[in-house]
């Protein structure tokens, strides 16, 4: 399989401390990312979007994880970096909003803004700090305040039972580097079962990563840990599509 053709997003998770303990999230986390927090050496995320470079990366980047992204004391560096190594790739920053100030909106170097609304009183500051900012027209919204959120298995992390045997192209499509610098499952491997260390080229093409992305493929989840407890994933998503409504469209007075 090429691994530039089919890779279609990369993430980096900045941080492995957040702002919030959120239940579909938290119970996965090893406890020790979120009492010692680490952050992702900006080195390593320049090192891979070279490597994307060289291989002639069509997709996304994606600063996102399993922490809170705007925690990384580096953040706007590395925005500005990643845009100048890659200007024509998608660059979309996740954030709970807990912690975006005008001064760090306007500053970030990024195409997209998709902030995860978990409650109303969050939704009208962050909204309010948007318009603001010369960031109005990039920030989008997943509102998970106004309905009820399905906390899925999370491949293990919140249901550990749960088990969709269903194709999945999540290894063969997006990447997923920690803040330890490690590569893992995918983004829903909050418990970090399968780890990799290296480049993106060498995790891809390691003997393992491909036994997993075949098996997913026929489907046999069941011999795959940690897929064998995921009701996530699926085939032909477009990972670097998402049509939220913009943050002006979001109003939190009316419930
Ligand atoms: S990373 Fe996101 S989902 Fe997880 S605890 Fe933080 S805000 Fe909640
Ligand atoms: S089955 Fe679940 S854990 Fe496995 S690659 Fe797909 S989404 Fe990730």
């Amino acid at each position: 399989m090429d691994l530039i053709t089919n890779l279609r997003l990369v993430e980096f998770d900045l941080s492995s401390a957040c702002t919030r303990k959120c239940p579909f999230c938290s119970p996965g986390i090893p406890k020790h990312r979120r009492e010692n927090p680490v952050y992702l050496h900006p080195g390593i995320i320049f090192a891979t979007c070279m490597e994307l470079v060289i291989n002639d990366f069509k997709g996304c980047i994606a600063l996102c994880g399993h922490g809170e992204p705007t925690m990384h004391p580096d953040l706007i560096k590395i925005s500005v970096e990643i845009k100048r190594i890659l200007p024509r790739n998608s660059l979309v920053l996740f954030t709970n909003g807990d912690l975006l100030t005008v001064n760090l909106l306007n500053e970030l170097m990024v195409d997209k803004i998709i902030f995860d609304c978990y409650d109303f009183p969050t939704g009208k500051k962050v909204k309010e700090t948007v318009l603001k900012s010369n960031k109005v027209d990039k920030v989008f919204c997943i509102d998970h305040a106004r309905g009820v959120r399905k906390f899925n298995s999370r491949a293990g992390a919140v249901y550990a039972s749960v088990c969709n045997n269903k194709p999945c192209d999540f290894m063969a499509r997006k990447v997923f580097l920690t803040a330890e610098g490690d590569w893992i499952t995918c983004c829903n491997d909050y418990k970090q079962t399968n780890k990799w260390r290296g480049t993106l080229k060498t995790m891809f093409n390691n003997q393992k990563h491909i036994f997993m992305r075949n098996h997913l493929m026929i489907p046999n989840r069941e011999v795959l840990d940690p897929c064998k407890y995921c009701d996530v994933g699926t085939v032909g998503q477009n990972h670097c599509i998402m049509d939220e409504p913009s943050i002006l469209d979001c109003d939190w007075d009316k419930k």
